[in-house]
């Protein structure tokens, strides 16, 4: 399933997406080490699958939160970069 977790403004889409098929088969849950602004949490799906999600209380922040990771154009994130499966996507 992707799960997207964000929002939109005047000023733009802000949405992370998370395949959580592949959260089900990873065994490291890299993401969550990985992000400066702790974003990533592991949680049990309906499916009592350990699938990542973004915590609930920064979900209409990403913007910000991110601005560091992505100053100056950047593209190889920490999460995107430890996610070995290739999970997680960006909106913007
Ligand atoms: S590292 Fe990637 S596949 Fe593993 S839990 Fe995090 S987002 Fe899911
Ligand atoms: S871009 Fe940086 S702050 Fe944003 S989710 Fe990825 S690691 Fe976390």
């Amino acid at each position: 399933m992707l799960a997207n977790y964000g929002y939109e403004d005047a000023s733009g889409t802000y949405y992370i997406t998370i395949d959580t098929d592949m959260c089900a088969e990873c065994t490291d849950h890299a993401c969550v080490g990985s992000c400066p602004a702790g974003l990533y949490d592991i949680i049990l799906d309906d499916y009592d699958d350990e699938v990542a999600e973004i915590r609930e209380e920064q979900r209409n922040s990403l913007r910000t939160l991110c601005s560091g990771c992505k100053a100056g154009g950047k593209t190889d994130w920490p999460c995107t970069a430890a996610c070995a499966a290739g999970a997680i996507r960006h909106s913007w």
